[in-house]
C-alpha cells in the first residue's frame, strides 16, 4: 500500500492550482454574475490536457485515469466556481461513449470532447424526475432507420451548447433506452438555463425534444438498456462531486485561516485561542478523510474493482455532510463577515449546497448502499 501521489501527479496538481489561479478565481464574480463559463474556456482546458483524461489516445485522449482527473477537479473547485464541471463531464461524458458506443459513434464524437470543440452533456432529469428512470416520460419511437426524440430535460448541464449529449428516453417496449445526440438541428431546442444559487459557470438548461430524429447506431448498450449505460456513468459523476466538494472545503479551511490570523480579540489574534484551534483542527481531519476516501475510490474504479460503484456511493454518504460542514465551521469562524459577499467563503457556502443533491441525492445514495449491505 502506497499513499504517495506519484511525482507526475504532485505536478498535475501544481499545474492546475496555478491555473485556477490565473484564469478562474480572477473571473469567480462575472461567472457568479452571468452564470455562464467563458467561451474560450473549453479550449484552454484542452490545451493543458484536462478533457479526455479518462479516453483512449486513439480517440484524442490521453488516457492519464481517473485518479489524475479527480485530482484536477479538486483544484479546480478550489475557486468555488462551477467551471470544473466543463472538465468533470468532457471526461465522464466520453468516457461512457466509448464503453457503451459502437465504433463508428466513437469515432465520430471522441475526438471531438477531448480537443474541446464539443460540450459534452448528459440528459436524465425531466420535470417530473430526477431519481427514478420508470417515471420517464421522454419517448423514443422506431422510423425507418432512425428514431424520434419528443419529450423535455430538465437541468441539462451545457444542454445549450454545441456538442454531443448521452440522453435518456422510454422506448416502444416502455425500457430506458440510451442515445448519442448532436445537440442541434431540427428538433432540439435549449430555451431556458437556470438561474442557480451558486457554482456560477454550470449553464443547467431545459431541453426540449419535437420529432428528432436520431439514427439507430447511435443507441448506447443494448436498446433498453439504458440503466446499465446510466449506471457507471452517474458513479463516476458522484467520484467527481466528491473531489470537488473536497477542494471547496480546503478553500474553506485555507480561507478561515488566513481570516483569523488578522483579526483580533483581546489584542491577539483569533487564531490563537484554543477552541478556534480545535475548529481548525477537526475541518483539516474531515478534509483529510474526504480526501483519501475519494482518492481511494477513485484507485478503485481505476482498478476495475467489481464494488466501485457502491464504493462511490458510500463515498457521497460520507463526503458530502463532512465538507459541507467544514465550510459551514468556516462561515461561522468568519463571524458577522461571512454572511457578507465581500470573503470568498460565501462563495463557497453556496457552491456546496449542489453536491449533495445533484448526481443522485444523498438520500438515495444511503438506500444504494444500505441495501447493498443488508442484501
Ligand atoms: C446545477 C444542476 C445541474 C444538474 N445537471 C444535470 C445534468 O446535467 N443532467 C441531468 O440529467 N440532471 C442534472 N441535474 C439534476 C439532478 O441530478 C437531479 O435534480 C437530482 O438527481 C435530484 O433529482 P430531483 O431534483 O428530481 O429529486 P427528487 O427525485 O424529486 O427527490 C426529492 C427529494 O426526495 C428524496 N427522495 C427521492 N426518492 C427517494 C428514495 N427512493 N428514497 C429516499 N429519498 C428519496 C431525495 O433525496 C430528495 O431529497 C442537475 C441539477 C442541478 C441543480
Amino acid at each position: 500500500m502506497d499513499f504517495n501521489l506519484t511525482e507526475e501527479q504532485r505536478t498535475l496538481q501544481t499545474m492546475v492550482k496555478e491555473f485556477t489561479k490565473r484564469e478562474i478565481e480572477p473571473i469567480a464574480d462575472q461567472l457568479d454574475r452571468e452564470g455562464r463559463l467563458p467561451d474560450d474556456l473549453i479550449g484552454k482546458f484542452a490545451q493543458i490536457g484536462l478533457l479526455g483524461m479518462t479516453v483512449l489516445r486513439k480517440y484524442g485522449g490521453s488516457e492519464a485515469g481517473d485518479l489524475n482527473c479527480l485530482l484536477a477537479i479538486e483544484q479546480l473547485a478550489y475557486s468555488g466556481t462551477g467551471a470544473w464541471w466543463l472538465v468533470g463531464f468532457n471526461n465522464s461524458i466520453p468516457e461512457c461513449i466509448s464503453g457503451f458506443g459502437s465504433e463508428t459513434i466513437r469515432e465520430q464524437v471522441l475526438q471531438s470532447f477531448c480537443d474541446g470543440t464539443a460540450y459534452a452533456s448528459v440528459q436524465f432529469t425531466e420535470e417530473a424526475t430526477g431519481s427514478e428512470p420508470a417515471m420517464l416520460t421522454t419517448t423514443c419511437v422506431p422510423d425507418g432507420d432512425s428514431y424520434l426524440i419528443n419529450g423535455m430535460k430538465r437541468f441539462s448541464t451545457f444542454g445549450a451548447r454545441d456538442g454531443y449529449a448521452v440522453t435518456y428516453t422510454k422506448d416502444e417496449e416502455g425500457k430506458c433506452t440510451a442515445f448519442v445526440i448532436e445537440k442541434r438541428g431540427k428538433g432540439y431546442s435549449a430555451p431556458k438555463i437556470w438561474e442557480l444559487m451558486g457554482g456560477g459557470g454550470i449553464e443547467a438548461a431545459d431541453v426540449y425534444f419535437e420529432d428528432f430524429r436520431v439514427p439507430k447506431q447511435n443507441i448506447l448498450g443494448k436498446k433498453g438498456g439504458g440503466m446499465e449505460v446510466l449506471s457507471p456513468w452517474i458513479a463516476t459523476e458522484k467520484l467527481q462531486q466528491c473531489a470537488a466538494a473536497t477542494g471547496m472545503a480546503q478553500a474553506a479551511l485555507d480561507e478561515a485561516i488566513k481570516y483569523l490570523k488578522t483579526r483580533t480579540s483581546k489584542g491577539r489574534p483569533i487564531s490563537e485561542m484554543q477552541g478556534v484551534r480545535w475548529m481548525l483542527a477537526e475541518m483539516e481531519a474531515k478534509i483529510e478523510a474526504c480526501r483519501w476516501l475519494t482518492y481511494k475510490t477513485g484507485f478503485t474504479k481505476e482498478q476495475g474493482h467489481g464494488n466501485w460503484q457502491t464504493e462511490a456511493a458510500a463515498t457521497k454518504v460520507f463526503v458530502m455532510p463532512a465538507a459541507a460542514e467544514v465550510v459551514e465551521m468556516s462561515r461561522r469562524l468568519h463571524g458577522a463577515y461571512g454572511y457578507t459577499r465581500e470573503f470568498k467563503i460565501e462563495k463557497l457556502y453556496r457552491a456546496i449546497a449542489g453536491c449533495s443533491v445533484i448526481a443522485v441525492s444523498l438520500e438515495v445514495n444511503k438506500s444504494i448502499v444500505g441495501a447493498s449491505l443488508a442484501r
